[in-house]
């Protein structure tokens, strides 16, 4: 089987190129034709030499994802799934905004940590995807939207990992992805603009923090521990304590940075004006709200995307708005979510789609497979 190199972060492709007998200023060339020009046939790239151009032909190729499904929302959102084989499919957003353009992809084929309020938890675990299926969500809507608008300019501006799957518990996949997308001679995104988002997985933001300190979202959800243990189970192996003492070793490596908290807002769970007072005494317990001008945490309140099997109903407008009051008369920065893609279910949590369990994956993909033939589907109502 020939080696893919959207496996590969600039350092793994210079060693793989060191085993063909070429230095690294080619591998360097390499990386910037499959990421900074979307080049799929080693035959483009005129400025290597044609000797290693069919050494590479033989030996390797670059291998993109099959679209199953492209569907795209009147607000400008667009969402894939992608076929991961074996009747797994994974999904990647794109949020057109005026100042960024959002990526939202995913880690896993499903997850493990089980979460009763998202549709991916409910699906349970597929598997990991590799580096290559996790780059290659960036690489194909980056280099699709470029040909699209007829333009050679960067298009995605943001990457988030919010999409399925729960990023630290791929870890060693992903840490190469996020490497290329930082990259000068890749995707060249500042480590603010891209985001990994945990519910929790407090040794992995510790090696994280070490390997490659991007901008961080914890999904929190709840102000104590019994409440979040509820909803993500997760918390009985890292209770709030302990993830909010890793948020602070976080932010010692990335000083200047602030941790954003994700809190889903469940009618009449954990949205009540008590939950909100608790969150103020948990994040001033943890030192995570400076007294002194800077800014630690950040609040990033979502509106449920409601699915029928979780039995839980999106918190009304006014009770959010209340919510977020509580948080910012403590001088907390609160913002509260827009929707976006909402009529093509590419709203957070709603990306497994309808899929109740993963053995009906496959029969979904295949009745999808019908839906290929037009290259942009839109959803009838
Ligand atoms: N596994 C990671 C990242 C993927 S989920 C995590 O949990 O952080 C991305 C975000 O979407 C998380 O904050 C998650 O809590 C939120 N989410 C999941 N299901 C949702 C739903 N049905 N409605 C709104 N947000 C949801
Ligand atoms: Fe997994 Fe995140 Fe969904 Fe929880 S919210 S089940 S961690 S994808």
């Amino acid at each position: 089987m020939k080696v893919n190199l959207l496996d590969f972060d600039l350092e793994g492709l210079v060693a793989f190129c060191q085993q063909l007998g070429e230095k690294r200023f080619r591998a360097t060339q390499l990386f910037r034709w499959i990421h900074q020009k979307g080049a799929t046939d080693f035959a483009q790239m005129t400025d290597l030499a044609r000797a290693l151009r069919d050494k590479l032909a033989d030996k390797a190729e670059i291998r993109g994802l099959s679209v199953i499904t492209q569907h795209e929302s009147t607000d400008g959102t667009i969402k894939w799934l992608f076929d991961v084989g074996a009747g797994d499919a994974v999904e990647a957003v794109y949020i057109p905004e005026d100042d960024r353009g959002t990526l939202c992809i995913s880690s896993q084929a499903g997850c493990a940590v089980g979460c009763r309020f998202c549709s991916t938890g409910h699906q349970g675990f597929s598997r990991n995807l590799t580096t290559a299926e996790i780059t290659a969500q960036l690489w194909f809507a980056e280099h699709f939207l470029r040909h699209r608008r007829g333009s050679d300019d960067r298009i995605i501006s943001n990457v988030v990992m919010m999409g399925m799957g729960e990023p630290l518990q791929n870890y060693d996949a992903l840490v190469p992805a996020l490497r290329t997308m930082l990259d000068d001679h890749g995707y060249g995104l500042s480590r603010r603009r891209v985001t990994v988002s945990t519910s929790g997985v407090v040794p992995m933001m510790d090696r994280l923090a070490q390997d490659c300190p991007v901008a961080l979202a914890v999904s929190l959800h709840a102000p104590d521990d019994a409440l979040r243990s509820n909803l993500v189970p997760l918390n009985r192996k890292y209770p709030l304590a302990e993830l909010l003492e890793a948020c602070d070793r976080y932010l010692q490596h990335a000083p200047r940075d602030f941790i954003t908290f994700e809190y889903c807002m469940l009618d009449g769970v954990n949205d009540g004006p008590e939950h909100a007072r608790e969150l103020v005494r948990l994040v001033n317990a943890h030192r995570l709200h400076s007294g002194h001008g800077g800014v630690w945490c950040k609040f990033n309140l979502i509106p449920f995307n409601p699915f029928p099997a979780s039995g839980l109903v999106r918190s009304p407008d006014e009770r959010v708005a209340a919510f977020a009051k509580i948080l910012l008369d403590a001088g907390l920065v609160t913002t509260i979510r827009k929707t976006r893609g909402d009529d093509i279910d590419a709203a957070c949590g709603q990306l497994a789609g309808d899929v109740q369990d993963r053995t009906r994956v496959a029969g979904r993909i295949a009745r999808q497979r019908t839906v290929m033939l037009k290259p942009v589907t839109m959803r009838p109502e």
